[in-house]
C-alpha cells in the first residue's frame, strides 16, 4: 500500500498527552497495519541520557541501547513493537548531522540554511525511516506547542512532506485544550481557534482536532470549532481526562476514530480491542488491594519511575488487584514498611539514599516481605547480603571507591568501554536462566533478553562467597561472567535483576518479575489478613 504519514502537533499547552493520543491512534491502526512512530524533540541535547530525571522524567532505553524520551514507552506499550533510536529526532541530533554534512562538503559551497537545508534533512529522515522499516503508517509526533521556536523546523519539514509524498498521504492531527473557567462554567473554544490559526500560518490545515477536556464537548462547542475550521463534527474528538491512559484507544474508538482514519487515509482500519478492554475491566473490578512501596531517590517526581508504575498497572490488570504505590524517599530517617505488602528498590545513581535502600532491603529479607531489586536495587541487595549475611564490610565503588570489599564494581572490560566513550552497558542483553529457579519459572524460558543501563556489575571475586551463603544466581550472561538475576530461595520472594524489566512490560504482556512480585505481595497480604474487601 501507499505509505501514509500521520502528524500530530500540539496547541495551547504542553503536557496534554500528544504521545498518548498518537500512540492510541497507532493502537487502533496496528492490528491491520505496520505502524512506526517518530518523535521530534526540540531540545539541543543529542538524547535525554544526560538529563536529570527530575526535570525530564524517565530515560527510556531501547533494545539497541538508544536513550530516548519517555513517549517511546507509550509507543512500545500501545503498538506492541520494539522501537529504534533513530526514530527519535532531537534538534541536537539534527544539528550534529547538518554539521557533519557541511564539514564533508555535501553542500557544495552553498550557504547552509535552516530552510531548506535543516528542514529538508528532517523531512528526508521521515521518508527514510518509512523506507527502511517498510511501515504502512508512520506516526510523527512533533514535540512542544505550535508557536514554540524550537519546533518550527519540524513543522516546516512536515509541511514540505506533503509536497513530497502527496497531500492525500499526510494527515495532520492537532491536539488542543478546552478550558472551562471556574464561575463561567462554559466550554471555551478560543484557545483551540487560536492554535489552529497558528498552524494555518505555517501552511498546515489540520484535518482532525482532538480537544483535551474535563467534559465531553457539547454540540454547541463542536459547532463553534467546526465553523472556524470547516471541520465536520465527526472530525472533532474529545480527549477526555481519564484515570487510566489505557482507556484512550477505547475513548477514541467510541467516537468513531477508526472510521474517521479509514475515510481520511483511504484505508480500512479494523481495530482489535477485545483483550485490551477486558484487561481494563479486570483492573477496575479488582477485589483485592495491596500496597507496594517504591523506595528510591527521585520519588518526588513520579515520572522518573514511569515504566515501573506502568509495569505495576499491567500486573493490576492481569491479576485483578488494586495496587497502591507508597513512595519512600530513602534519604529520610523514618523508613517504616508498615502496611506494605511488597517493595521495589528501583534503579539509581550516586550515593544519596543508598544506606536507606540497604536498610529497607534488610527489613524485606528478614521479615519475608516480597522484594524486587532493579539494577541499582539489585546491587544494593548484593551489598546488604554481603554485609549482613557474609559479614563483609561491603559497598559499591560507586559510593566508596576505597571500600574494603567492593562487591559491586566496574569490571576491567567495562573500564575499556568507558575509555572508548561508551559509558554504560546499555540496551538488550541475553541471559541464561538457572533451571528450577523462581525467576526461570516466571519467565518460562531458558534464554531471555532484557534491557540494561548501568556501569557497575556484581564483582566476580565475590561470586563464590555469595553463593556459599545461600544466594542463587538465577540468570547469568551467556559467558557465565555477569550476574543478571538473583534470588534467595529461603524467602517468599526476594528477587533482583541487573536489567530493567519494566521497560518491556506491556498491558498485554506484563513483565514476569513484576507479576511475581505482585502475586507474592497478594499472598503476603493474605497471610497478614490485610486489605481484603
Ligand atoms: N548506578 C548503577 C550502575 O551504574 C545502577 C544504574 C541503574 O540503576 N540504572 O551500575
Amino acid at each position: 500500500m501507499q505509505r501514509k504519514y500521520l502528524v500530530i502537533t500540539g496547541g495551547v499547552l504542553s503536557g496534554l498527552g500528544k504521545g498518548i493520543a498518537i500512540a492510541s491512534i497507532g493502537n487502533l491502526l496496528s492490528s491491520t497495519y505496520k505502524v512506526v512512530p517518530i518523535k521530534c524533540d526540540g531540545y539541543l541535547n543529542v538524547d535525554p541520557g544526560t538529563m536529570n530525571p527530575i526535570e525530564h522524567g524517565e530515560v527510556f532505553v531501547l533494545d539497541d541501547g538508544g536513550e530516548v524520551d519517555m513517549d517511546f514507552g507509550h509507543y512500545e506499550r500501545f503498538l506492541g513493537i520494539n522501537c529504534k533510536f533513530e526514530w527519535n529526532l532531537t534538534m541536537g541530533k539534527v544539528f550534529e548531522k547538518i554539521r557533519e554534512k557541511e564539514r564533508r562538503g555535501d553542500y557544495l559551497g552553498k550557504t547552509v540554511q535552516m530552510i531548506p537545508h535543516v528542514s529538508d534533512l528532517i523531512k528526508n529522515h521521515f521518508i527514510e525511516v518509512g523506507e527502511k522499516t517498510n511501515a504502512d503508517v508512520i506516526l510523527i509526533e512533533i514535540g512542544g506547542t505550535v508557536g514554540d521556536m524550537e519546533n518550527e523546523l519540524y513543522i516546516d519539514a512536515a509541511r514540505s512532506l506533503m509536497r513530497e509524498v502527496g497531500k492525500e498521504n499526510v494527515l495532520f492531527i492537532h491536539l488542543t485544550y478546552l478550558p472551562i473557567p471556574y464561575g463561567v462554567n462554559e466550554q471555551k473554544t478560543k484557545p483551540t481557534q487560536q492554535s489552529i490559526g497558528l498552524l494555518r500560518q505555517r501552511g498546515i490545515e489540520p484535518q482532525i482536532i482532538i480537544v483535551r477536556s474535563s467534559e465531553m464537548l457539547s454540540e454547541k462547542t463542536k459547532e463553534k470549532i467546526s465553523a472556524i475550521g470547516n471541520f465536520k463534527p465527526d472530525e472533532i474528538i474529545t480527549g477526555l481526562d481519564v484515570d487510566d491512559v489505557y482507556k484512550i484507544p477505547l475513548l477514541f474508538e467510541e467516537q468513531g476514530m477508526s472510521q474517521l482514519l479509514s475515510k481520511k487515509l483511504n484505508i480500512k482500519v479494523i481495530p482489535n480491542l477485545e483483550k485490551w478492554k477486558s484487561l481494563i475491566l479486570n483492573k477496575e473490578n479488582a477485589k483485592r488491594e495491596i500496597t507496594i512501596a517504591l523506595a528510591g531517590k527521585y520519588t518526588a517526581l513520579e515520572d522518573s519511575y514511569a515504566s515501573i508504575i506502568e509495569a505495576l498497572n499491567h500486573c493490576a490488570a492481569h491479576l485483578s488487584v488494586k495496587i497502591n504505590v507508597k513512595w519512600i524517599e530513602t534519604d529520610e530517617k523514618n523508613l517504616s514498611l508498615k502496611g506494605v505488602h511488597g517493595v521495589i528498590v528501583p534503579g539509581g545513581f550516586g550515593s544519596r539514599g543508598t544506606e536507606g535502600k540497604i536498610e529497607v532491603i534488610k527489613q524485606c529479607r528478614e521479615m519475608g516481605i516480597p522484594f524486587l531489586g532493579i539494577c541499582y536495587g539489585m546491587q544494593m541487595a548484593i551489598i546488604e547480603f554481603a554485609r549482613n549475611v557474609c559479614g563483609l564490610s561491603a559497598n559499591t565503588t560507586e559510593v566508596d571507591a576505597n571500600c574494603l570489599h567492593p562487591v559491586v564494581d566496574i569490571l576491567d572490560e567495562q573500564k575499556l568501554i568507558i575509555n572508548k566513550g561508551g559509558t554504560m552497558r546499555r540496551g538488550a542483553y541475553p541471559a541464561i536462566m538457572k533451571v528450577g529457579s523462581v525467576i526461570h519459572s516466571l519467565y518460562g524460558e531458558f534464554e531471555i533478553s532484557e534491557r540494561h543501563r548501568h556501569r557497575y556489575e556484581v564483582n566476580p571475586k565475590y561470586h563464590s562467597i555469595l553463593l556459599e551463603r545461600g544466594m542463587v544466581f538465577s540468570g547469568m550472561s551467556p559467558d557465565g561472567k555477569l550476574v543478571e538475576f538473583i534470588e534467595l530461595p529461603s524467602h517468599p520472594y526476594f528477587v533482583g535483576t541487573q536489567a530493567h524489566p519494566e521497560l518491556k512490560s506491556s498491558l498485554l504482556k506484563p513483565a514476569p518479575l513484576f507479576k511475581g512480585l505482585v502475586e507474592a505481595a497478594v499472598k503476603f497480604g493474605e497471610g497478614e489478613s490485610i486489605a481484603y474487601f
